[in-house]
């Protein structure tokens, strides 16, 4: 592999206060060199060294590039009749999981599979160089074990979700499901996947079964990620604390001790705006939780249902219009917050030895980000120093 040259940068966000300015590590009239698949030096431009082949950014933005931690991309179907109705005023509930359940278990393999890929070929288009990918479509052993199998095609940070919703064939029998969830089913999807994760909910699973499926995950091995707070409060982010889990995600409605819990943890609030604005609801209050100190991430949440976006930059212009977040705050928390949520820490900056996930805009600024929204602000994509795509 050649040494590339990435120079030109008219703003090069680091996220390492130690390079730059503020806590973007903000650095203007900048240059990268990549080598091997890896960031091989970071500086002012006037002082780049010599490299094989160069990419002059004009005058363009980089930053690291942006890491969903929240998504779910093994699935069939949609449901744009369910969006259509909701936005004529139908409430959401838990429910809407059981259409895209039936027509995912109908699905063949190469049929999951493609769409897939085309999902996260399109998130990729938009920035997007680490994308977590959960099951919870299948509920049976055999579909959920298909489902985490699958997600490998696109990611290695694969979180089983047999606790999406009770499976339609346990409705008069949740307990049996969570037998199943954290037996059979846990040790078909154990081995392919790095998570576990649960939808504690009402319509879901509640605080003791979260707390049963949680520890049996963890007894194999698997980290805790939790659905919490979203529809309503509940003790999901209490559990994510007391688990020790990587991410709380959601965080839609929270009390000031739920916001103390995440704050004195190492559990990062994942917020997904994405569901809220296909939900019409209100969004969570990331001023609050960023004011008390809690690592704060964003994610697109894609699925479906509520949130059919791969675009992270959407979800940084919602963050900063709908959530109290500033343009510095929302692209740090779409990049190394993502990689906090999913405990990595060789993505989401850009310093000398990281994997080169690079993404230049078509802009000078990374507040073009916010500013600019729905309009394709990407141009280039490099995922470990390789263009995955070109604007
Ligand atoms: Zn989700």
């Amino acid at each position: 592999m050649t040494a590339l040259l990435i120079d030109g940068i008219a703003a090069l966000v680091t996220n390492d206060p130690g390079l730059g300015a503020g806590p973007l590590g903000l650095l203007a009239d900048a240059a990268v060199v990549v080598d091997s698949g890896r960031v091989a030096w970071v500086g002012p431009s006037s002082a780049a060294p010599a490299a094989d082949a160069r990419h002059d950014t004009e005058g363009r933005a980089v930053l690291p590039g942006f890491v969903d931690s929240h998504a779910h991309l093994v699935f069939a179907g949609d449901r744009t009749a369910e969006f259509a109705a909701r936005m004529a005023g139908e409430a959401y509930t838990a429910g809407g999981i059981r259409a895209t359940v039936a027509a995912t278990r109908a699905a063949s393999d190469s049929e999951l599979a493609a769409n897939l890929d085309r999902l996260a070929a399109e998130a990729a288009r938009q920035g997007t160089t680490l994308i977590e990918c959960k099951s919870g479509y299948g509920l049976t052993v055999g579909d959920e074990a298909r489902a985490v199998r699958l997600a490998h095609r696109v990611t290695d940070e694969v979180t089983y979700l047999g606790a999406h919703i009770v499976a339609p064939e346990f409705a008069d029998d949740p307990a049996g499901y969570v037998d199943l969830v954290t037996g059979p089913m846990l040790d078909a999807c154990a081995p392919h996947a790095r998570w576990i994760d649960v939808f504690c909910e009402r319509g879901a699973f509640d605080g003791d079964q979260a707390r049963a499926i949680l520890a049996a995950g963890l007894a194999r091995g698997l980290v805790p990620r939790v659905h919490a707070n979203q529809l309503g409060p509940g003790p999901g982010v209490r559990i994510a604390v007391e688990t020790g889990a990587a991410s709380a995600d959601h965080c839609t409605h929270l009390t000031d001790a739920d916001i103390d819990a995440l704050a004195g943890s190492a559990t990062v609030a994942t917020l997904l705006p994405g569901a809220e604005f296909a939900t019409r609801s209100a969004y969570p209050d990331a001023r609050r939780l960023i004011d008390a100190g809690a690592t704060v991430a964003l994610s697109t949440d894609c699925n479906p249902g509520t949130s059919f976006t791969t675009s992270m930059p959407f979800c940084v212009a919602l963050a900063v219009r709908e959530m109290g977040m500033t343009p510095d705050e929302a692209v740090w928390s779409a990049t190394a917050g993502g990689a906090a949520a999913l405990r990595r820490d060789d993505v989401g900056r850009v310093t000398p030895g990281i994997r080169a996930d690079l993404v230049e805009l078509d802009a000078p600024s990374h507040v073009h980000v916010a500013y600019r929204p729905g309009v394709p602000v990407v141009r280039t994509v490099w995922r470990a120093g390789e263009v995955v795509a070109r604007g």
